[in-house]
C-alpha cells in the first residue's frame, strides 16, 4: 500500500497535537510534532547561553545538538526533554529560534526523514506549505485566539506550570505575529488545505472530521 503523508497547520491552541496524535493512532500512522523539535531545539540553545536573536549561534549550537522522539518522549542530546518543552519560557523561545532561515533548514531534514517507513500525520506551522508540500491531505485548524489561550491555559494547569491566563493570551498574541509575519515559512493556509474552525467543535469531533476526510482518500 502506498504511504501517505497527512499534514495538519495551525496557530497554538486549536488542539493540532491531540487531533494529530489520535488519527496517527486511530489509522497506525507515525506522528510527528514538529512544535516539539522546535521546541527540543530551543531548550538546546537556551543551555548553550546564546542569543536566540543570534543566527549562526543557534545553528552552530544545533549543528552539535541531537534530538530524537522516542515512545512520546523528545530527548535532547540523550536526556528526555518532554516536560521541559512545554513551558512557557521554551513556547517563546522556540518561536524566536523559528524566525531563522537556517534554523528553519538545519531542521528540515530530520521531518522529512519521517515519511516512507509508514504512513504519516505531521503537524506544525508550516508541514504542508514547506515540509511536505506534495503531502496527500492538508488541514489546517483554526479557532479564536480568546478560546486557544483558554484551552493552552488549562493544559498549563494541568501539567503543574504557574500561569495567569492573562500571561498566556498575551504570549500567544506575540507567538502568532512572530509565525505569521516571519519572511521565511510563516503560517499561511496551504494550498488545497481544507480549513477546520474549531472554536466550538469538541477534540472528538475534529478527529472525526479528519479521519473522515483520509478514509474518503484511502478509499478513492
Ligand atoms: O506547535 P508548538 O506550539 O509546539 O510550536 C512551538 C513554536 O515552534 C511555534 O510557535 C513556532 O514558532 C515554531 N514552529 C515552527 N514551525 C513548525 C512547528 C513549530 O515555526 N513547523
Amino acid at each position: 500500500m502506498k504511504h501517505i503523508v497527512v499534514t495538519i497547520d495551525g496557530p497554538a491552541g486549536t488542539g493540532k497535537s491531540t487531533v494529530a496524535r489520535e488519527v496517527a493512532k486511530k489509522l497506525g500512522f507515525v506522528y510527528l510534532d514538529t512544535g516539539a523539535l522546535y521546541r527540543a531545539a530551543a531548550v538546546a540553545i537556551d543551555d548553550s547561553g546564546c542569543k536566540t536573536s543570534n543566527e549562526q549561534d543557534c545553528v552552530r549550537v544545533l549543528s552539535r545538538a541531537t534530538i530524537n522522539f522516542a515512545d512520546e518522549h523528545v530527548f535532547l542530546n540523550g536526556l528526555d526533554v518532554t516536560q521541559r518543552i512545554r513551558s512557557q519560557r521554551i513556547s517563546s523561545l522556540a518561536s524566536e529560534i523559528a524566525v531563522h532561515p537556517s534554523v528553519r533548514n538545519a531542521l528540515l531534514d530530520l521531518q522529512r526523514s519521517f515519511r516512507g517507513k509508514s504512513s504519516l500525520v505531521a503537524e506544525g506551522r508550516d508541514t504542508g506549505s514547506v515540509v511536505f508540500p506534495d503531502a496527500d491531505i492538508k488541514i489546517y485548524l483554526d479557532a479564536s485566539q480568546e478560546e486557544r489561550a483558554r484551552r493552552r491555559y488549562e493544559e498549563l494547569i494541568s501539567k503543574g506550570f504557574a500561569v495567569s491566563y492573562d500571561q498566556v493570551l498575551n504570549d500567544l498574541r506575540e507567538r502568532d505575529s512572530r509565525d505569521s509575519s516571519r519572511a521565511t515559512a510563516p503560517l499561511v493556509i496551504p494550498q488545497h488545505a481544507i480549513v477546520v474552525d474549531t472554536t466550538h467543535l469538541s477534540i472528538e469531533n475534529v478527529v472525526r472530521i479528519v479521519l473522515d476526510k483520509v478514509r474518503r482518500y484511502l478509499a478513492d
